[in-house]
């Protein structure tokens, strides 16, 4: 298979190009030339079929000229090693909980797959690779703990000073090994410049293979279409006219929705639920896609002003706004409406949202009104992640599930830095 960038279709790579690149050569990200489609067998079994069944027919003609089928199928054993539930919380409505693996939060499928597949093709390879990730919480916790292990391979997370909260920073500060956690004096935006700096650097270039794993990464992408197939496939049994709400921000979970789609898997309808910055919402009102600056929300994972993987939909619908209209419907709540329905639901059904999946519950809650499908929201996250906000709107105790426990209980070790690219160049020059 063959990955063409959404700016040029002309510009072919294999899949080892596109994960260890993450954004092509014109800034474009990293798309199948043409879609691949399930097989009949899959698509007419698909409620016999386990997660790990269902992701390796995914993955399989992704990856096929780079690994063979033994190969994959270990590797999709190995990187989802935990449940995926579908909880019902009422009549037609089921939670997907995707806060089952290490970090409690849905970027784990995709972290841990790429963390695989790049473990895989840097195999032999006589040089370590060297992970560089900008985070403020959540990103870096999930790379890390994907990475954690992985041989030939070194992560460096760059951090914000005081600026990331106590559970996050645990998150992967506390591991060793191969993940060296690194403490700037600055903000989330010097990191992100020390680690472009890094990729811009000649110097480190010809003498260190240096990646990234940030979410644009096709890597991250594929392993998120998974669990559509899969919850598609137990609630199919119930009723076959299934919709997705996805809580959205850089708008990566949505594509992979569509994306299994595209496959085969035959989801109904898709719903783009956002907090206020609803730029997709809009341009689905209005057509017009209008990035603007992000404001600060409860579900503050999804604070994203310009949603970079809305080039990946538009290339999958050609541009079309009326046919991206056709499959995915936009919703947007603000933090009361956000509050109020995790207190009513906590209240009335005993279920815990978090205030990300909160936002994916409402919105189909809204779509329900004049539709009969069965609706699956997906919960992208853990409620104790955000235990301070989720205590406070609930007024009670909430509690912290042992893997969260152990990450606390864990020693923090990181590295001092200054905010100056020359001190980040140095130490990483004594890693050549
Ligand atoms: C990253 C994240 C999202 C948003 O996912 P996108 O793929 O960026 O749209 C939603 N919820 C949580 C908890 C997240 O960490």
């Amino acid at each position: 298979m063959k990955f063409c960038s959404t700016n040029n279709t002309n510009i072919e790579v294999g899949l080892k190009e596109a994960v260890l690149k993450g954004l092509a050569d014109d800034n474009g990200l990293y798309m199948p030339v043409t879609m691949p489609r399930l097989s009949n067998d899959i698509l007419g079994n698909l409620p016999q079929l386990s997660f790990h069944d269902l992701a390796f027919a995914i993955a399989q003609p992704f990856v096929n000229d780079d690994m063979s089928d033994v190969i994959l199928r270990n590797l999709v054993e190995e990187a989802f090693n935990f449940e995926v539930p579908l909880v019902q919380v009422e009549d037609s409505i089921y939670s997907l909980e995707l806060f089952h693996g290490p970090t409690l939060a849905f970027k784990d499928f995709g972290a841990r797959f790429m963390a695989r597949i790049l473990g895989y093709f840097t195999k032999g390879l006589d040089k370590e690779i060297h992970v560089l990730v900008a985070t403020s919480g959540d990103t870096g916790s999930a790379v890390a703990n994907g990475f954690l292990d992985v041989p030939g391979i070194k992560v460096h997370v760059l951090y914000p000073s005081g600026l990331v909260s106590t559970i996050q920073e645990k998150q992967f500060t506390t591991l060793g090994k191969n993940i060296t956690a690194i403490e700037v004096a600055g903000t989330f935006d010097d990191c992100q410049r020390l680690v472009k700096q890094a990729f811009l650097d000649s110097d480190l270039r010809n003498n260190l293979i240096l990646t990234s794993a940030n979410s644009i990464n096709l890597g991250r992408l594929i392993p998120q279409s998974f669990y559509y197939a899969f919850a598609y496939a137990q609630a199919s049994k119930i009723n076959p006219d299934v919709v997705f709400s996805v809580p959205s921000g850089n708008f990566g979970n949505l594509t992979a929705g569509l994306i299994a789609k595209a496959m085969g898997i035959p989801i109904h309808h898709f719903l783009a639920a956002t907090n206020v910055n609803d730029i997709v919402p809009s341009y689905l009102d209005t057509a017009r896609f209008e990035p603007r600056d992000s404001v600060a929300t409860i579900s503050n994972a999804m604070d994203v002003g310009n949603p970079s993987n809305f080039v990946r939909i538009q290339h999958l619908y050609n541009n079309s706004h009326a046919a991206i209209s056709n499959d995915i419907t936009g919703y947007r709540y603000t933090d009361a409406a956000v509050k109020q329905v995790m207190k009513d639901v906590y209240a009335s059904k005993g279920y815990l949202l978090d205030p990300h999946g909160a936002i994916g519950y409402l919105a189909l809650k809204e779509y329900q009104k004049k539709n009969s499908s069965l609706g699956i929201f997906l919960e992208t996250a853990h409620p104790a992640k955000f235990l301070d906000t989720v205590e406070e709107i609930i007024g009670a105790k909430v509690e912290i599930p042992q893997k969260l426990q152990k990450f606390i209980a864990g020693e923090t070790k990181s590295i001092p830095l200054s905010n100056s690219f020359n001190d980040f160049k140095k130490y990483l020059e004594r890693l050549v």
